[in-house]
């Protein structure tokens, strides 16, 4: 094929995530580890953000498993911050930024909250993955063979291991079944567009990781190859990995690049938090070589990046910039058509607020978005949702909720600063802080029961409960003042200070005031459907107003009454429902709209 003057292929890039502890940073560290005992110096970059392993490194490593004939594509390049929150921030113009994943799964651990999200994220960002079954070395009885593929080092393990091993990956295999993935470990995958390989690896030992270099860059050459293809000539496009503040710089961008390229002489357009940023590039940063470290400067500057690349920007007025904004490179193109299309990209992420909802912080675009899905999903509405740290505006925001269930802060993967954490005490609103999505939703969710619990408790307590009782013959212990007689409670709960009503046809007449309920000689605050207790009625004499054998009813005030048939219908028990709708019937006989 000919390609233009700048055609060619980029590295395909790679993120790395999983549960804390399942070990990440260690496979990531042996990776960069292995790269540099491999052989040639300077076989890996450092870039800013990520590692770049070339071709040759990898196959290296690899030994067999990797021909560079076989390849055309120039190596892998990783994200260095692992974590699925990066990736999450990751996006570039067509979903996530990353070509392809490795999910990160600890053997003794198996699937983790943080497993499972990581797993949504993939399966929402239509992104492909392997599965890293990492630690095998602590199998009971393994016997390490280091850095070798995982083939060889299974032939020589004890039957035992081996077998204790396999109930393990078995077990993950099933895991990723039950997430709707199907998997088998990758030696037997043959298409792996609709299968996820298993890599069984040691990030202590190095076992399999050969085999994980080879297999990504497989599926990279054979699935990828087509959107690797760029011009390496044209104006680049990256995405933001985090704004930082850096000495002698001011405030840069550390920038993944994912297309095309980026010069000094460049004016780029940034995604920023109220309109896209247009800036000249004052100086491109790459970290120094390790040989050099000795400098006091920790950047060199550079003329030029090609994607795909980790970059530090440094360029004026980059303080409003956001950590996951797009960043695109202007070049010949009219600035206010880069504008344009970089305010779209930021519309395309942003979230839908409402009038009433909880304030959500998150640390990226790409985690506020995550979690805006994840609250829209729970039907929890957002009334303002930013990429930045608690701040004490959002807790002034917060306290302007009109439900206490919406006076709080969800704060994801970033920090309170302390005089937002303080104002949140004096003004009590809550604040939730996690680095789980669906953690920090079910925390909310906890929460919100609880209140809901309380506040119906309270109203519960307030609101007259229907009971109907009834005189018990030969029970008179007293006629009047007060009277005390003997009941049975036929459907409801009967209260201490409530009044009492008779009803004469369908209309009730107040008889007076029950005083006190005793059972068994005991003062009590209430008489169930069933019991038998004594009360004392204040008002009324007995074989006048009321007498032996009537069959009496508290007073549901109208207003209670709606109350309990609308909204506590369903949290009253069913003898006290019984005695709410006779009580209704009755009244309603007579005006058919009381208590509606
Ligand atoms: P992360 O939170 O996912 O980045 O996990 P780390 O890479 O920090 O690893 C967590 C712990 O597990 C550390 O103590 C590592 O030394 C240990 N660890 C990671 N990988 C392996 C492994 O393959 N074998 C053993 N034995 N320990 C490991």
């Amino acid at each position: 094929t000919t390609m233009d003057a700048g055609g060619g292929l980029r590295t395909p890039i790679v993120a790395v995530l999983g549960h804390v502890d399942h070990g990440k940073t260690s496979l990531l560290d042996k990776v960069r580890g292995s790269a540099v005992t491999s052989g040639e110096a300077g076989a890996i970059t450092q870039h800013i953000g990520a590692t770049a392993v070339p071709l040759e490194t990898i196959s290296d490593i690899a030994g067999r498993l990797v021909d560079p004939d076989d390849f055309d594509l120039p190596g892998l390049l990783f994200i260095d911050t692992p974590g699925h929150h990066s990736f999450s921030t990751l996006r570039s113009r067509g979903g996530a930024l990353a070509d392809i994943a490795v999910l990160v799964v600890d053997v003794n651990d198996g699937f983790q909250p943080q497993t499972l999200e990581a797993i949504d994220i993939l399966k929402r960002t239509q992104t492909p993955f392997i599965v890293a079954a990492n630690k095998i070395d602590t199998t009971p009885g393994w016997n390490p063979n280091p850095d070798t593929p995982v083939q060889q080092t299974l032939a020589e393990q004890s039957d035992r291991a081996e077998q204790r091993l396999n109930e393990s990956l078995y077990e993950i295999i099933g895991e990723l079944s039950d997430n709707g993935f199907s998997a088998d470990m990758y030696w037997r995958v043959q298409n792996f567009r609709g299968n996820i390989g298993v890599v069984p690896v040691s990030a202590e030992t190095g076992e399999g990781v050969p085999d994980l270099l080879a297999v990504l860059m497989g599926l990279s050459q054979r699935y990828m190859k087509e959107d690797m293809s760029i011009d390496t000539a044209g104006a680049g496009a990256g995405t933001v990995l985090e704004v930082k503040e850096e000495r002698g710089f001011g405030t840069t961008l550390d920038v993944v690049l994912y297309d095309g390229s980026i010069r000094t002489d460049d004016t780029i357009v940034v995604g920023g938090k109220n309109d896209p940023i247009v800036t000249d590039v004052r100086a491109l940063l790459q970290p120094r070589p390790l040989e050099e470290i000795r400098t006091e400067k920790r950047f060199e500057k550079v003329d030029e990046v090609t994607a795909a690349a980790g970059v530090k920007i440094a360029a004026p007025d980059l303080d409003e910039a956001l950590a996951g904004a797009p960043v695109r490179v202007v070049r010949d193109r009219p600035e206010e058509e880069v504008v344009e299309e970089v305010r779209q990209e930021l519309a395309d992420i942003s979230v839908d607020t409402a009038e009433n909802g909880v304030v959500v912080k998150a640390d990226t675009l790409g985690s506020l978005e995550a979690i805006a899905n994840a609250l829209e999903e729970a039907e929890i509405p957002i009334v303002r949702a930013e990429v930045g740290d608690v701040a004490p505006r959002d807790v002034a925001v917060a306290s302007t909720a009109e439900e206490v269930t919406e006076e709080v802060i969800l704060a994801f993967n970033v920090d309170v600063l302390p005089d937002a954490r303080q104002e949140a005490g004096d003004r009590n609103i809550r604040l939730f802080e996690d680095d789980v999505i669906y953690q920090l939703i079910d925390e909310y969710e906890e929460f919100v029961d609880e209140i809901e619990r309380e506040q119906q408790s309270a109203i519960m307590d307030n609101i007259r409960r229907p009971c109907r009782f009834r005189i018990l013959e030969d029970h008179v212990f007293r006629q009047s003042s007060p009277a005390v007689v003997g009941v049975e409670v036929a459907s409801g709960t009967l209260r201490r200070n409530t009044p009492i009503v008779k009803f004469q046809g369908n209309d009730p007449k107040r008889v007076g005031n029950l005083k006190a309920i005793q059972s068994q000689g005991e003062d009590v605050d209430e008489a169930r459907a069933g019991e038998r207790v004594s009360v004392s009625i204040d008002g009324p004499t007995v074989g006048r107003q009321i007498d032996e054998g009537d069959e009496l009813w508290t007073e549901l005030p109208e207003k209670h009454a709606k109350i309990l048939e609308q909204e506590l219908k369903e949290d009253i028990p069913g003898d006290e429902r019984e005695a709410l709708s006779m009580y209704l019937d009755k009244r309603r006989k007579v005006d058919p709209f009381w208590g509606k």
